[in-house]
């Protein structure tokens, strides 16, 4: 990743990437551009260099920013009508602290509206594509950070993920994508979903850049109370995994998993096998109820997330309004996308009296015997193996009119987000159709680093 310096200069990078935005404007990446505002701060931190004043480690470096992160210059939509003229008032912590460190946005990035989903074919404003094939999509939510960092014209992108939204696009795209332990990077400011496996990561074309991002990122904040202190600490060099051994989930390598995965998969264990590393087989029987377990606790979360938008607050109202009820119903009615008002729906449901123990209550338990089990297999290993998704970026459209064949593309990333842990998309192969895809690294939490040095070491393989 170039940093400004006094060879390079903050506002040819910024330049560079706002004209090679525009190149790739058929693409739909970027919900809107913050150019005007990109280039002030670029030619300050150029003044700053000229007068040999101290600048951050990502002086310069343009960056792209998923459209649910609050930050005030533009509108912060979450791809959604609800939000289509919101100016934030605030700037997420994370955006704060990348900033503080010379990083610029050039540009908020499409999304699934409020991150539900897994193509970015929910957004209010239209799909993105993938960077590969115009014809397929770019995986989401956060399709549109992976998408221009594919296409070269970000280092590195934010993303969000609760439950895949960052490594199944980061598969999709080729590149790096990182979820990291819940509670490593502070929620502060950015839309919520399910605020118990909401996670802020990144993409990055390569191991190190990433980690450098993350490093940046992360760390306690006070106004969150679930973030991690003394985290993220290391030189990546030095974040060496101890037993050398990997578990392969064989759980996930079976029937209904596209052959070019698996052999993406099973070379990729090979490689580590190559660097010294003992691969062996795995069974987590547990792991089959986790898509049941998130698809009851997370849209819950969202039920209750959600409730805030209610016409009166902030966001849109509907100007056809003849009652109270009209105020929150047509409003809500016509701020969200089908796909947020099915989770609304499934999570009052599944929340409401009658049904609590049998849905609510019981999902939760059965999230407890998913975290043990990961326990116990990490007493084994450093780190678990799988694919990221069962199959190669889909067509666009391919999913739209089936809700439950969306839900089920993310049956392998949504059983570490239930657990809170660490886990990595790191490009690996390709599809014979010129496809990227990613294998997926899962590790105990806090040990986000250890996988980032697993990848960096097989990176020159
Ligand atoms: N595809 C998953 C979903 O639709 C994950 C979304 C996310 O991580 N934000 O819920």
């Amino acid at each position: 990743m170039k940093i400004a310096d006094k060879d390079t200069k903050a506002v040819d990078l910024v330049r560079a990437a706002l004209e090679r935005a525009k190149e790739c404007e058929d693409y739909h990446a970027f919900i809107s551009m913050n150019e005007a505002h990109a280039l002030e701060r670029a030619r300050e931190i150029d003044a700053k260099i000229e007068k040999g004043e101290p600048v951050g480690r990502l002086a310069g470096v343009p960056f792209a920013l998923k459209d649910n992160y609050l930050s005030p210059e533009g509108e912060t939509t979450a791809a959604a009508k609800m939000l289509e003229d919101f100016v934030s008032p605030i700037t997420a912590t994370a955006v704060k602290k990348l900033e503080d460190e010379g990083a610029i946005m050039i540009g908020r990035a499409n999304l699934d509206a409020y991150a539900h989903g897994g193509s970015t074919e929910n957004s209010y404003f239209g799909p993105t594509s993938n960077a590969y094939d115009k014809s397929r999509v770019a995986g989401g939510s956060s399709g549109g950070s992976a998408v221009a960092v594919a296409l070269d014209i970000v280092p590195f992108a934010l993303g969000s993920d609760t439950g895949g939204s960052i490594r199944q696009p980061a598969s999709f795209n080729g590149v790096v994508g990182v979820k990291p332990t819940y509670g490593a990077v502070s929620r502060y400011g950015v839309v919520a979903m399910a605020s118990s496996t909401d996670t802020m990561g990144c993409f990055a074309k390569n191991a190190a850049d990433a980690d450098l991002v993350m490093s940046i990122m992360s760390g306690k904040d006070a106004k969150d109370s679930t973030t991690l202190s003394d985290f993220w600490t290391k030189n990546l060099a030095d974040a060496k995994p101890t037993k050398k051994k990997i578990g392969l989930i064989s759980d996930f390598m079976g029937e209904g998993v596209d052959e070019d995965v698996k052999k993406t998969v099973n070379d990729y264990a090979a490689k580590l096998k190559r660097a010294g590393y003992t691969v062996e087989n795995v069974d987590i029987p547990v792991l089959k109820y986790a898509l049941a377990i998130y698809y009851i606790v997370q849209p819950a979360e969202v039920a209750s997330n959600l409730s805030r938008y209610d016409g009166i607050r902030y966001g849109h109202r509907s100007s056809d309004i003849k009652s109270l009820d009209d105020v929150y119903s047509k409003t809500r009615d016509e701020g969200f996308m089908a796909e947020n008002k099915r989770r609304i729906l499934i999570g009052n449901f599944v929340l409401s009296s009658g049904f609590f123990d049998a849905y609510y209550l019981k999902a939760q338990k059965a999230r407890t015997l998913l975290i043990n089990a990961y326990n116990d297999a990490f007493k084994e290993y450093d780190a678990l193996l799988c694919p990221v998704s069962p199959r190669p970026a889909f067509k666009l459209g391919e999913n739209t009119s089936d809700p439950l064949q969306m839900y089920l593309e993310d049956v392998m990333t949504v059983p570490p987000s239930m657990a809170g842990l660490p886990a990595m998309a790191i490009p690996a192969g390709k599809s014979k159709d010129g496809l990227p895809i990613g294998v997926q690294l899962v590790g105990p939490r806090q040990s986000d680093q250890v996988l980032l040095n697993i990848a960096a070491e097989m990176e020159d393989k």
